[in-house]
């Protein structure tokens, strides 16, 4: 057999075996086609079952309404930072923002390209360690921007912002069916497959029908929702492996109860880490405040950067892998996405209670 660790890194992250023993098992011959689905047209029957039964997947688990599309895009979330208003910017309004980190910055440089952007709130102050309550949102507005999760500090969103009428867009790269939601509350919802469905290569578009054709007639072809969304995501060649994986991805979700089946397992995996830290007496500090905390990115400080930097090398030893924070927070981070087995987490919990009983 060969070797697996428990892989904690951020993304492109740990994927179910048993999704990954499948892709193995029809590498080469795929449902006795005696071809690769690699090397398989994405015009054949089989890629277009391979991409609807996908669709079928991600609508019946996360409960998409009808009246939304799904989208299997290429160029990752980032290039959903200039489709979206590209798209669904109207002419003369701008769009509101709220800038939680890293990744929601980047999000509001490519909008300020293309239009007005109102930062409705932001929790720069503390370096981004809270998700803010104060927020002013403009009724005006042609959306209303946030980032569901915070990969690199470690927040998210306990309760998603009222919009009223003002379509709620979304970056849940690194959420995406990680709890239970209604998808009735948001105007698109959008998320990079590699952190929390699948591997790198397709990024997940879930957009209310009234949002599809919102763009003006000179937006280019590719750029448009539309032009992807008349084609079942088949306007060009699709990223068709990546959306395969997805596709055993979103079976095995749906054979561990589904969402709610995430949800459960999630909660238990983050509350198991997060006593770790809270009972340590103060050797482990968590980076977010404790009503913002991420159930998928666990951020902590050790009390020096040697012990940090003893405490990850340590922890490969025992087959914990990938625990390196990023340097906007430092310290250490453990990325528990909805395919991190609980035995994983587990095992990483016994050994920080442990290497801080050694060196606390
Ligand atoms: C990783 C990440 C991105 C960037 O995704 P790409 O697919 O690499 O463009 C955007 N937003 C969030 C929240 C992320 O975690």
């Amino acid at each position: 057999m060969e070797k697996r660790v428990y892989n904690f890194n951020p993304g492109p992250a740990t994927l179910p075996l048993p999704a990954l023993r499948k892709a193995q098992a029809e590498l080469l011959d795929y449902e006795g086609t005696g071809i690769s689905i690699l090397e398989t047209s994405h015009r054949s029957k089989e890629f277009d079952t391979v991409i609807n039964e996908a669709s079928a997947l991600l609508r019946r688990i996360y409960g998409v309404p009808d009246d939304y599309k799904i989208l299997w895009l290429q160029g990752g979330a980032s290039t959903q930072f200039y489709m979206i208003p590209m798209n669904i910017m109207l002419p003369g309004k701008g769009a509101d923002y709220i800038n939680t980190g890293t990744w929601s910055k980047k999000a509001i440089k490519e909008a300020k390209l293309l239009g007005d952007v109102n930062v409705a709130a932001t929790s720069e102050d503390k370096n981004f360690s809270y998700i803010p309550k104060e927020i002013g949102l403009n009724p005006e507005a042609s959306y209303v921007h946030i980032t569901s999760n915070n990969t690199i500090f470690g927040t998210q969103w306990q309760e998603y912002p009222e919009t009223g009428d003002v379509p709620l867009v979304t970056d849940m790269s690194s959420d995406i069916m990680s709890r239970k939601l209604d998808v009735k509350k948001f105007g698109l919802i959008y998320a990079g497959a590699q952190k929390n469905m699948g591997p790198s290569g397709v990024t997940a578009v879930i957009i209310r029908e009234d949002l599809v054709g919102r763009a003006k007639e000179d937006v280019p072809t590719m750029v448009k929702y539309k032009t992807h969304a008349d084609k079942n995501s088949m306007f060009n060649t699709p990223p068709c492996f990546p959306i395969y994986l997805c596709k055993l991805v979103l079976e095995w979700i749906s054979e561990n109860g589904g969402v709610s089946g995430n949800e459960t397992r999630n909660m238990g995996k983050a509350d198991m880490l997060y006593k770790v830290i809270d009972d340590s007496g103060g050797f482990f500090r968590g980076h977010a405040e404790k009503d913002s905390r991420s159930i998928m990115n666990v951020t902590f400080r050790l009390p020096s950067e040697e012990l940090e930097a003893k405490c990850i090398k340590e922890a490969l030893e025992h087959d914990l892998f990938g625990l390196k924070g990023h340097r906007s927070v430092g310290g250490m981070r453990a990325s528990i996405y909805n395919s991190m087995p609980i035995e994983g987490v587990a095992k990483l919990s016994e050994f920080l209670a442990e290497f801080k009983e050694n060196n606390g």
